[in-house]
């Protein structure tokens, strides 16, 4: 498509305004649920606003099936709290598969390749057993729509956040559109949990914006023999011949793409679409066992590492691994190095130019090293966590998240079951 260099005005227009509420929180990821549940529970009148008809982000529509990690790789929980509600939540369904914490930081060989063949230790260091954790992604799904509804929260599925709407340095309200039109939700304090920072964006926080190759993960089943499980696929619950394949398109697609530019989202769609369509006919043909494979699914959304990263209050830096944090608001390891952990402070969380907008998950304020680490699942549920709680305090005491009181905020996120190290 040629893009012309011209432009055109849109005219100006009354927006009717679909709710009001304490916490507004854009984007149902990990880190949106983690707000909204966090939110709500911490007694803020919350709305989730969410662009498809599901839960999840990616740890479901992305088909990234496994959460890693809660552990430091040394044997120590380090992230908890609503996290690792959701682990229990799952597990008494019985659709997880998970080292009990014994296991943590084992050497056992054996351990290890038991659990490399569910996806849950990565690459050949470390070889350590971590606490991770590999679900289903419809289980995933039922039990954050139960979490979420539960805290009293309030789902909009099928809404984009399409932009805010400034006064002075606040975001007075959100633009939306569905089917219904375009509206505005105004709210006391508005949550940036679309992972790509798309209102941060809107609202003039200026970021970093990283290229990256896609991944299009599918899932096949009637494998015969799942013994080779372990690099090129893993083994998925519940198991008995279901396999997850991590399929990458680098060095399979002529160019990294931007996650928030529409021709290249496209580009990838349909590449990647085809591509995993010969992949799995590959598998089919050479892997030993999947002759009488096949595709059950393949991920409805691009698997997208990063894109924009918000340039906050406060920076984590990759030289800043294992060091305190007097502000430590949540915790995280890295699933590739054990011993590694990063302490979080709030400033990655809040922009200084807009005075009631919070931002959790995969595009806090950190650079790139660091964002490795904290874009996991586990870390995303840490941070909305943070996030939630503390834009519920802030909207009770018709405040800004910034002018918050440190200690107090730290002190609830442990009572609630956070793990601060503290
Ligand atoms: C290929 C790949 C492999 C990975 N492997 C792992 C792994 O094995 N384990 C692990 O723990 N993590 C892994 N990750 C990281 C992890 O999946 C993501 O970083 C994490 O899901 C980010 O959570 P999030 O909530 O910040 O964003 P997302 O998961 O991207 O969720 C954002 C949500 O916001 C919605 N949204 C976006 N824009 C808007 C808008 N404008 N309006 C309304 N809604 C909107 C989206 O639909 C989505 O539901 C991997 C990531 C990738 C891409």
């Amino acid at each position: 498509m040629n893009k012309s260099a011209e432009s055109m005005e849109e005219p100006s227009r009354s927006l009717p305004i679909r709710a009001e509420c304490d916490v507004l929180v854009v984007g149902g990821g990990p880190a949106g649920i983690a707000t909204a549940i966090a939110a709500a529970r911490n007694g803020a009148d919350t709305v989730l606003v969410e662009r498809y008809g599901a839960l999840g982000g990616l740890a479901s529509g992305g088909l990234i099936i496994t959460l890693l990690s809660l552990d430091d790789g040394e044997g120590n929980q380090v992230v908890a709290g609503l996290c690792q509600e959701l682990v229990e939540r799952l597990d008494g369904r019985g659709s997880i598969v998970y080292p009990k914490a014994a296991e943590w930081g084992s050497e056992d060989p054996e351990l290890v390749d038991h659990y490399r063949r569910w996806g849950l230790i990565w690459g050949r260091n470390p070889t350590v057993v971590r606490y991770s954790v590999a679900y289903d992604p419809e289980e995933f799904r039922f039990v954050v729509n139960e979490m979420v509804l539960s805290s009293g929260a309030k789902l909009l599925f099928h809404a984009w956040g399409a932009r805010a709407l400034m006064q002075g340095d606040r975001i007075a309200a959100v633009a939306i559109e569905s089917k219904s039109g375009r509206e505005a939700i105004r709210a006391k304090v508005v949550v940036d949990a679309t992972g790509d920072g798309d209102l941060f964006a809107s609202a003039g926080v200026p970021f970093d914006l990283e290229k990256v190759y896609p991944w299009l993960w599918f899932r096949m089943a009637g494998v015969d023999d799942v013994s080779g499980a372990g690099v090129g696929f893993f083994k998925a619950p519940p198991g008995e011949g279901r396999v997850l394949a991590p399929w990458g398109a680098a060095d399979k697609i002529d160019r990294p793409i931007s996650g928030v530019d529409v021709e290249d989202l496209s580009y990838a769609e349909i590449e990647c679409r085809r591509m995993v369509m010969e992949e799995v006919a590959r598998m089919r043909r050479e892997t030993p066992g999947f002759r009488r494979a096949f595709l059950t699914d393949i991920a409805s959304q691009l698997g997208i590492t990063e894109s924009r990263r918000m340039i906050g209050s406060y920076r984590l830096l990759r030289d800043e691994a294992n060091s305190p944090n007097d502000q430590v608001i949540a915790r995280t390891g890295n699933w590739t190095k054990a011993g590694m952990l990063y302490n979080i402070p709030f400033g990655c969380l809040y922009p200084r130019e807009v005075s009631n907008l919070l931002v959790a998950g995969r595009c806090i304020s950190v650079d790139h090293r660091v964002h490795h680490s904290t874009k996991e699942i586990p870390a995303c549920f840490a941070t909305g966590e943070a996030a939630g709680t503390a834009a519920a305090m802030a909207a009770g005491l018709d405040s800004s998240p910034a002018m918050l009181d440190i200690k107090e905020l730290q002190a609830t996120l442990v009572g609630q079951g956070a793990s601060l190290g503290t």
